[in-house]
């Protein structure tokens, strides 16, 4: 039965579990602190290297297949996983805190990505246009890299990997993953559901351990050719340098700060609901593309703080587990504090706290790391809680004259991943499509919640803007092309 089964627990390189390392990661519930999740083997710089070799080693036979047949091992890997899925939903919710329906939509989502990759894989071939010349054929052929190294946050720990790893692996690239520390186990879960769909050994190596040291060996490493980073932007720049001086292809997607624009042409109720499940629902706020910053028109402004307050204000903040909570606890200590610090530099600042603001307390959140949903208003474009990304359910309003006043604030800021606006000016939503300065801009949608057929990526410091994630572009970055000129002498 699924329920007996252990949580796999260890490195995995080389089709090989490694459980006896010297340090462990303990995985906690951030609902309820006390609770260990699992405790997890820990791998370090040398694991690192051991696990590129098998890499290293596994790849060309890998590439050798056919992509149909590597595309079969991720319909394998796709139904183990819908076997497992409740039980693999919850363990999301233990290890990173978002709602029980948050957890069950990514775990879906890891699911359909698997089967779309493994479907693209029929149909990733080249290009062949005709030849100027009578006698000759071009076309184009791609071909995997190598060895890729995929490096992963906490917020997404099923999915993420998972639209990594399965362009890399349908291109014919072998595997070295490195999951976030704080959710470790799930990520053992999707490599341990690819062991039992019988992907051959060292295809995807898995190495739990910290940034600086695992990290940092994927990162610059001679044997990984392209590397894959999903993450801060303070890290991830750093990878970026790292891994580009190595000589590498390297892909970074980082942090937003996204807004919704609210015009005076709004469904006014449409524009709080999108704020509401952009910016604090399912996720507490820690989604890269969740709302942050709502930027309202003067004539519409009055309505839509009164009736966004008292939505706020309704939202059920409890056990993530239990269907009726909007949202759960922040994913750890660290988060929790990093909101509770925000909240003060927003009041120094001279913002209005209008809602929340506070470390939730009482029994049902004595034990973990809950917040309460907080909106501050008055806030100006430059100040701190309106530049940087909070990470937490902590929405800054700024009201502004016009239209045109509104794209500048919105593009006022040093990231540019996701952006929304609540309209029903068609020339609005045009000119907003055009001006807004980030890589996903949604018309009368949330900021969060993407299409995996869709490219993904941002802008700015929100991305390196090397390649894109997602849909058929993802191909791209784990391939390179060759132009291939056949004539014929006859
Ligand atoms: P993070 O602290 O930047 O960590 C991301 C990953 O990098 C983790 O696996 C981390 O390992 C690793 N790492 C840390 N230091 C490293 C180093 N020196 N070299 C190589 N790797 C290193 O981000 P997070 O806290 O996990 O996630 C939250 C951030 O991710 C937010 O900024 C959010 O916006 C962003 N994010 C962006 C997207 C997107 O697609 N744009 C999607 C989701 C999240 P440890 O866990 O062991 O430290
Ligand atoms: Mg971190």
């Amino acid at each position: 039965m699924s329920e007996q089964r252990s949580k796999p627990t260890g490195l995995y390189i080389a089709g090989e579990w490694i459980t006896d390392t010297d340090e462990s990661i303990v995985s906690k519930n951030p609902s309820n602190s006390d609770e260990v999740v699992a405790e997890v083997a820990k791998g370090d710089r040398s694991d690192a290297q051991d696990a590129v070799d098998a890499a290293v080693h596994a790849q060309d036979e890998w590439a050798s297949l056919t992509t149909h047949e590597r595309g079969s091992y991720l319909h394998e890997t796709a139904s183990i996983i819908e076997d497992r899925k409740e039980e693999l939903s919850q363990l999301v919710v233990q290890e990173m805190g978002k709602t029980i329906g948050a957890a069950s939509g990514e775990l879906q989502r890891t699911i359909d990505l698997l089967n779309y990759y493994a479907e693209v894989a029929r149909d990733a071939g080249g290009n062949a246009p005709p030849s100027a010349s009578e006698n000759t054929l071009t076309y184009t052929q791609r071909e995997p890299w190598g060895t890729a190294g995929v490096i992963t946050p906490w917020n997404y720990p099923i999915a993420i990997p998972t639209w990594k790893m399965a362009p890399a692996l349908i291109a014919g690239n072998t595997v070295v993953f490195k999951p976030a520390s704080q959710t470790p186990t799930i990520a053992a879960e999707l490599v341990s559901a690819f062991e039992e769909a019988g992907l051959p050994e060292g295809v995807i190596n898995f190495v739990p351990g910290s940034g600086s040291d695992v990290g940092d060996e994927i990162t610059t490493n001679d044997d990984i050719d392209i590397v894959t980073f999903t993450g801060s932007y303070q890290v991830g720049d750093h990878v970026h340098t790292a891994a580009s001086d190595e000589g590498k292809r390297v892909q970074c997607e980082m942090g937003g700060k996204n807004p919704i624009i609210v015009d005076d042409s709004a469904d006014i109720d449409l524009a709080v609901e999108l704020t509401i499940n952009g910016g604090f629902t399912g996720l507490s706020g820690q989604a890269c593309t969740a709302t942050s910053r709502a930027i309202i028109l003067e004539s519409v402004y009055d309505e839509y703080i009164d009736r966004l307050i008292e939505r706020v204000e309704s939202l059920t903040v409890g056990d993530p587990l239990d269907e009726s909570s909007d949202m759960g606890p922040k994913s750890s200590a660290g988060g929790l504090e990093g909101d509770l610090d925000y909240i003060e530099i927003g009041k120094e600042d001279g913002a209005t706290l209008r809602t929340g603001g506070n470390r939730l307390e009482g029994d049902e959140y004595e034990d973990g790391y809950y917040v309460e949903p907080t909106v501050f208003t008055d806030v100006e474009p430059d100040m701190r809680i309106a530049q940087e990304e909070i990470f937490g359910p902590v929405l800054a309003v700024l009201e502004v004259a016009d239209y045109d006043e509104a794209i500048e604030v919105a593009n006022s800021v040093q990231y540019g991943l996701s952006a929304s606006i609540c309209t029903n000016r068609l020339d609005h939503a045009k000119q907003f499509v055009r001006d807004i300065e980030t890589g996903i801009v949604k018309v009368n949608q949330t900021s969060t919640g993407v299409e995996m057929q869709m490219p993904f990526g941002g802008r700015k410091q929100s991305s390196t803007e090397t390649f894109k994630e997602q849909g058929r572009q993802a191909l791209d970055f784990y391939t390179h092309e060759k132009a291939v000129y056949v004539t014929h002498t006859e």
